[in-house]
């Protein structure tokens, strides 16, 4: 029998590793027993305002009860089934939903488990598709500071840094380039122009996370650019992949990030929102040309790639249940909303001595702090940071120095006022 005594953070410590946490340093972690709205509740009975909508998920906030009615509904009826040869309601109308929100020229809808494997599949369709047409290409171009996720695949793809190190010698190839942040737009522009008219036919795709860089500290780049860079990879048959698994769902203002852009991608990943943070769900989709260079008499040009839980009908349940929430007014008058109290909030602190640069888009809103080594994701203020915050019961962990905000939609006015208060706080002690 379990006693009380014992906390959940002690008979953790004794069993669990937990993701990107050193428990020489931090051998504790946080229990939590109930969440509702943007708020957790720790096994203390403390609550804590989640101001990142625990790890950029969790979009119309925690235990939403009308994705917890459908998503039992759905578990009455079917749990799961092999998704090969087989089909449900749930997928099916997903796929029929998802395709109407994105961009016209995506035409398939691939289900896998979650971020990471979305961008797999990409970067494994866009590869395979040069060999089936017998031209095969290996190389990947990518952004400098990108993140995509912690598979192999993804890792080949993002940031060189501290995250891969130790597998350095075992990740594939690719080309890293600028972003077209503000100022940079038209020499970025003009030497991808140049660079692609060198690799082009080594280079399966260009993959990127639309408009905002979220791991690398909510990095802006410019739309008009990013479209730009889509035209020169299409002139030079390089397909574009956005990699939506943070940025789809709203949380740029638009539906997806995409739909600022003029010039659209061949394929798109989504997870993270998708099922409202509720599941484990990914979506790659793609163009009709693509899905046609897999069809033929030959079983050798088949996408041999499925995980056992593709498209698990309770996570489409949750997934289409939260596209319904998408489809609300209130939902699209809260996006606003946060996003004019960030602007607002915004102002008030700008020319602070503390702050390098204020970033935001949407709902995403970001503040960085001048440090003497700000380049680290290893800051010292991040973890003096996130202490301050859970203090005040606000679950924010910076991003080196950092400090960003990604609230679920439903967060309340007094409660974004309570985080403001608390930053300007913070920033004042630091000075
Ligand atoms: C989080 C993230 C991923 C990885 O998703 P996981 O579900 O954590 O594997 C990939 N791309 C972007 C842009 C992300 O933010």
């Amino acid at each position: 029998m379990i006693t009380k005594e014992k906390s959940l953070s002690v008979r953790d410590r004794k069993t669990i590793w937990h993701p990107y946490t050193q428990h020489q340093l931090h051998p504790d972690s946080i229990g939590i027993v109930k969440a509702n709205g943007a708020y957790v509740y720790d096994d203390k009975g403390k609550r804590y305002i989640d101001a990142l909508s625990s790890w950029w998920t969790c979009i119309h906030g925690h235990s939403h009860p009308y994705i917890a009615k459908k998503v039992s509904v759905q578990l009455k009826k079917l749990e799961h089934v092999i998704f090969a040869g087989f089909t449900h309601e749930p997928a099916v109308e997903l796929a029929e939903r998802l395709l109407k929100k994105l961009p016209k020229n995506q035409k398939k809808i691939f289900f896998s488990d979650n971020g990471s494997t979305a961008v797999e599949v990409a970067l494994k369709m866009s590869f395979q598709y040069w060999h089936n047409k017998g031209t095969p290409k290996t190389k990947v171009i990518a952004f400098k500071n990108a993140y995509h996720g912690d598979t192999f695949g993804a890792m080949s793809v993002s940031d060189r840094g501290a995250f891969s190190k130790p597998f350095a010698s075992n990740l594939f190839d690719a080309i890293f380039i600028d972003a077209p942040i503000k100022g940079k737009e038209q020499e970025v522009v003009s030497n991808f122009r140049l660079q692609v008219s060198g690799c082009k036919d080594k280079v399966a795709s260009f993959i990127f996370e639309p408009l905002v860089q979220g791991v690398a500290g909510m990095v802006i780049h410019e739309a008009e650019a990013l479209s730009e860079m889509i035209r020169i990879c299409r002139e030079n048959k390089i397909f574009s992949i956005a990699d939506e698994v943070f940025t789809g769902f709203g949380r740029t203002g638009k539906f997806f990030a995409t739909d600022y852009l003029s010039e659209k991608p061949d394929m798109m990943c989504l997870s993270k929102g998708l099922t409202g943070g509720t599941m484990a769900m990914g979506v790659t989709s793609c163009t009709e040309d693509i899905f046609n260079a897999f069809l033929s008499e030959d079983r050798m040009k088949t996408f041999f790639h499925g995980h056992s839980f593709t498209a698990n009908p309770v996570a489409c349940s949750a997934s289409l249940a939260s596209m319904d929430l998408m489809e609300r007014k209130e939902t699209r008058q809260s996006i606003k909303r946060i996003a004019k109290r960030h602007e607002q909030f915004s102002k008030r602190i700008k020319g602070n001595k503390a702050i390098k640069e204020i970033r935001g888009i949407g709902v995403i809103f970001a503040i960085e702090l001048k440090t003497s080594d700000e380049t680290s994701y290893f800051n010292s203020i991040r973890d003096k940071a996130a202490k301050f915050f859970l203090d005040k019961g606000i679950l924010l962990r910076p991003i080196g120095n950092v400090i960003y905000l990604v609230p679920p939609y439903c967060i309340s006015d007094k409660d974004l006022d309570y985080i403001y208060t608390s930053i300007e706080e913070f920033i004042r002690e630091l000075e």
